[in-house]
């Protein structure tokens, strides 16, 4: 089996199980990114530099799906919400937990 450590917050909220919907907890950003942060980052394994912690709401979120054009330098300020709705998409934000890792504290 393969064992990975991961650095959380420590309020983030435990993983839920695979299907059940995403509450922010990082896991699966932590450990490798998404098609389109390898794209952006040209990084696999390891935290997405995309990832970021949402004080307020004590959850992780998806910098690149809600600020891009922090992310992608050359991105006209009138095209973030088009890439955001496309961003959504693409890592099917919304549609519930895709993450199999058994996470141990
Ligand atoms: S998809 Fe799953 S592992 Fe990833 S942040 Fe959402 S709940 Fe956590
Ligand atoms: S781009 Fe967003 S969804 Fe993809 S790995 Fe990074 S933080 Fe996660």
């Amino acid at each position: 089996m393969h064992q990975q450590t991961i650095h959380l917050h420590a309020a983030a909220p435990a993983k839920p199980p695979e299907g059940q919907p995403c509450n922010g907890c990082g896991v699966c950003c932590a450990l490798e990114t998404c098609p389109v942060a390898r794209l952006r980052f040209l990084q696999i394994k390891g935290q997405c530099p995309a990832l970021e912690w949402a004080a307020n709401d004590k959850r992780y979120v998806c910098g690149l799906l809600i600020r891009p054009a922090h992310y992608l330098k050359c991105l006209p300020n009138r095209g973030e919400a088009l890439a955001s709705r496309l961003f959504a998409r693409w890592i099917s934000a919304g549609r519930g937990c895709d993450c199999k890792a058994d996470v141990q504290p």
